[in-house]
């Protein structure tokens, strides 16, 4: 986080917390206006540069540029998918490399960002998690991931974002500090005031971090990427499961909803004869029975080595009904992407260096 320049070692601003930077700022004596305007340039329109803060001082810039950094991010690849779905590479400061997803669907647009360059966690359907040297990103760094898709949709699909969903590289609650900064940095009425409603993060179920979650007060939505309701069947796909039940899990989620009154989504990702029987879909609904929640049924996407395959088109229709007669609602979700590699549990920066758009 801190860069060597000429012998001297200047933090990345982002990296300091606001309460923090702005008792240094004031020890300077930088006036509150001038204190405001800069964290309009970091968190809001997320400048790369102090150069770039136009309105305030030569001498003020110059002062920041001596004393700190930004680690910027930049858009290093771009692949569209022949259903416009877009998928991007960033590069991090330290040229380590992460996924973006944009996900068009009418007016709305939604961003599926990354929360570490790679995950420890080794679920067995998930391509990221063949990158194991990898490290959290900075607050700084999901919310530039924002700013760039932002960008991006304006300028290839006419509309800035609807949603974001915290689904692309790593498990965002093995990062939760960083990931807390961004998100009151997305939500903050005097920034940008991104709806927290329309903000979901996507975990594969840490319960003491939904926990955390909920406490934390910032109004998100969760979704939990289930996938079995058979505990030893989870753990095969899952290993981080092993140490943390589905009992456990259960009454994590109910804490959520019953502190933030927002309903959970449980993502079901369906495995042909693994997970998609009606054993497993009545497993399931007596999982659900604990809160209200909703249903994402997910289509498999093959990654190169996978050892799982694609549901029929029959066996899931039969699993929907069967979820359906219980009076749960379940929605469909479809592949978007996969020609691109963009699709749910498929990004690991395989594409990288072939041709971009
Ligand atoms: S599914 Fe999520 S938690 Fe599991 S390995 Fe992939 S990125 Fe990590």
């Amino acid at each position: 986080m801190q860069n060597k320049l000429l012998g001297v070692i200047k933090e990345d601003i982002r990296n300091i917390t606001k309460s923090k930077l702005t008792d240094l700022l004031k020890k300077e004596n930088i006036k509150a206006y001038q204190i405001s305007q800069i964290y309009d340039w970091l968190w809001v329109k997320g400048v790369s540069d102090f150069s770039e803060m136009s309105n305030i001082s030569k001498e003020l810039r110059e002062w920041l540029n001596s004393k700190f950094i930004i680690n910027s991010t930049i858009l290093k690849e771009v692949y569209t998918s022949i259903d416009t779905t877009i998928k991007v590479a960033f590069q991090l400061h330290d040229k380590r490399l992460v996924e973006g997803v944009l996900i068009p669907s009418g007016e709305r647009v939604t961003a599926c960002i990354s929360s570490q360059t790679g995950c420890g966690l080794n679920c067995a359907f998930c391509a990221t998690a063949k990158i194991t040297d990898f490290r959290n990103l900075t607050a700084g760094e999901i919310f530039d991931q924002f700013v760039l898709l932002n960008k991006l949709s304006v300028e290839r699909y006419g509309y800035k974002l609807t949603n974001i969903v915290m689904m692309g590289m790593g498990e965002p609650l093995l990062n939760l500090e960083n990931l807390k900064r961004a998100i009151v940095e997305f939500t903050s009425p005097k920034g940008i005031n991104f709806s927290p409603r329309r903000i979901t993060v996507s975990t594969v179920g840490i319960s003491k971090f939904i926990k955390e979650l909920a406490d934390a007060g910032l109004n998100v939505d969760l979704a939990i990427s289930l996938h079995s309701a058979i505990e030893q069947k989870r753990k095969t796909i899952i290993p981080y499961s092993k140490s943390d039940s589905l009992n456990r899990l259960s009454e994590a989620i109910k804490y959520f909803y019953e502190k933030t009154h927002n309903r959970p989504t449980i993502e079901y990702l369906l495995l042909k004869n693994f997970n998609d029987s009606i054993t497993d879909a009545e497993e399931l609904a007596k999982f659900c029975r604990s809160f209200p929640c909703k249903v994402n049924l997910i289509e498999y996407n093959s990654t190169d080595d996978s050892r799982f395959s694609k549901t029929t088109h029959e066996t899931l229709k039969d699993f929907k009904d069967f979820l359906h007669s219980k009076n749960m609602v379940v929605n469909l979700r479809t592949s978007r992407g996969t020609d691109i590699n963009a699709a749910c549990g498929q990004l690991v920066n395989k594409n990288l260096s072939k041709k971009a758009n």
